[in-house]
């Protein structure tokens, strides 16, 4: 039986068809222009009666695999790649927007989309107004002119799921395009666009290239909105993604399955062990009181816990050994991220009330490393980390 896109994602991400000479792989096309074997086919390509590529601006052979690929696993009619996740966000962003329209966006968005939002795109007169997007009393009452509903779910550092389908009907209901994020699930634990979500971003840097030697980012919808991204934003603002990345995010892409099962499994583990500690106030982890609407079917390995006032945060961090201290996530390796090493350094991030964080919660991304010496490390460093409470600070 012919099947062109198997259902099941093992097969989509690992079979593919024999490349030129027998090769498993797609060829790494590290050509700039592509050129043509005879005037007419020049002409056919410049009329829009070709898809032959031209200029690996706007378009290259093996950028074009990586897109197929994502397109069908998300579940979209079509993908565009680009050199990053952020620039990814702003085309998409900027394919919706015109000067004076209102953006709504949910809280906890990634740091730098709040920062794009809120002052690169005011520069041409786009308010956005951030909002609780757990509130549907707040979003109805923010939603009406708006021409942009941003979203990210389960939402930075703190976790929360969303309600995709409600959100995306009341949006619809207002006349506005939804955009989410959805870096965090992976379109494999995902899938928005069957929720009525229009637009579905990505930073591929982290789950997708998952080895943590990529910048990339993703843009999946229907070919409408592909098209309009394609022809009047993307090749302005120039971001491509180059061949050589996109070889590397198909690389990754192979093993993106048996990865995220790897962070489900060790991800829920460590909440768990995290959660029964006596010196963890809470954990922020979507899977430990799924919601009854929740739309994903797989939890990734990033979540956040709150430590108790006798952690020594700093101590806490020296004193892990298999996890490093860094920004960003997804990758192989395990990292851990304390809110108040951000909180109090970067006086942008700290400007940003709607992005107010608990100051004693520490983010964990959990890598691929074995789980229990993952857990052994956590017990150990909290027990370093633990410092007497002094009578007075108990009062
Ligand atoms: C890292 C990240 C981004 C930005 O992606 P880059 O590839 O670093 O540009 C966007 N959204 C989320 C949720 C991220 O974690």
């Amino acid at each position: 039986m012919q099947n062109d896109k198997p259902e099941s994602p093992q097969t989509l991400l690992t079979h593919d068809p024999r490349h030129e000479n027998g090769a498993v792989t797609p060829p790494i096309y590290q050509s700039s222009l592509f050129t043509f074997t005879d005037y007419d086919s020049m002409i056919a390509r410049f009329r829009g009666e070709s898809t032959q590529p031209l200029y690996s601006r706007v378009d290259n052979p093996t950028v074009r695999a990586l897109q197929e690929k994502v397109a069908a696993l998300e579940g979209g009619e079509a993908c565009l790649a680009f050199s990053s996740g952020m620039a990814a966000i702003s085309n998409a962003i900027l394919s919706v927007l015109q000067p004076g329209d209102k953006v709504v966006c949910v809280n906890h968005v990634y740091p730098d989309t709040y920062r794009f939002l809120r002052g690169f795109c005011q520069r041409f007169g786009v308010t956005t107004e951030f909002i609780d997007g757990e509130n549907e009393e707040a979003i109805r009452a923010a939603l009406p002119g708006a021409k942009l509903l941003y979203l990210e779910s389960p939402v930075s550092w703190v976790m929360s799921e969303l309600n995709l389908t409600q959100l995306a009907d009341l949006a619809h209901k207002a006349g506005a395009v939804t955009i989410i994020d959805n870096s965090w699930a992976s379109p494999l634990f995902q899938k928005p666009l069957r929720c009525g979500i229009d637009i579905v971003v990505h930073s591929a840097s982290k789950y997708i290239s998952g080895h943590s030697d990529v910048v990339a980012g993703l843009v999946i919808s229907d070919q409408p909105h592909i098209t309009n991204i394609s022809r009047h934003i993307s090749p302005y603002l120039g971001g491509k993604l180059s061949a050589h990345e996109a070889s590397l995010l198909i690389r990754g892409l192979r093993t993106l399955p048996l990865r995220m099962k790897q962070h489900h499994h060790s991800g829920m583990l460590l909440a768990e062990y995290l959660r029964d500690h006596p010196q963890v106030s809470r954990v922020y982890h979507p899977g430990l009181a799924p919601e009854s609407w929740s739309v994903l079917t797989g939890y990734s390995g990033l979540f956040a816990f709150e430590v108790a006032e006798s952690i020594d945060i700093p101590a806490f961090c020296n004193a892990l050994q298999f996890f490093h201290m860094g920004v960003s996530w997804g990758g192989f390796e395990s990292l851990v991220m304390p809110a108040i090493s951000v909180i109090n350094q970067d006086s942008e991030f700290n400007s940003a009330v709607d992005f107010a964080v608990p100051p004693r919660l520490i983010r964990i991304s959990v890598g691929l490393e074995q789980t229990e010496d993952l857990q052994n490390d956590l017990c150990q460093a909290l027990s370093a980390a633990t410092r007497p409470i002094a009578p007075e600070e108990t009062l």
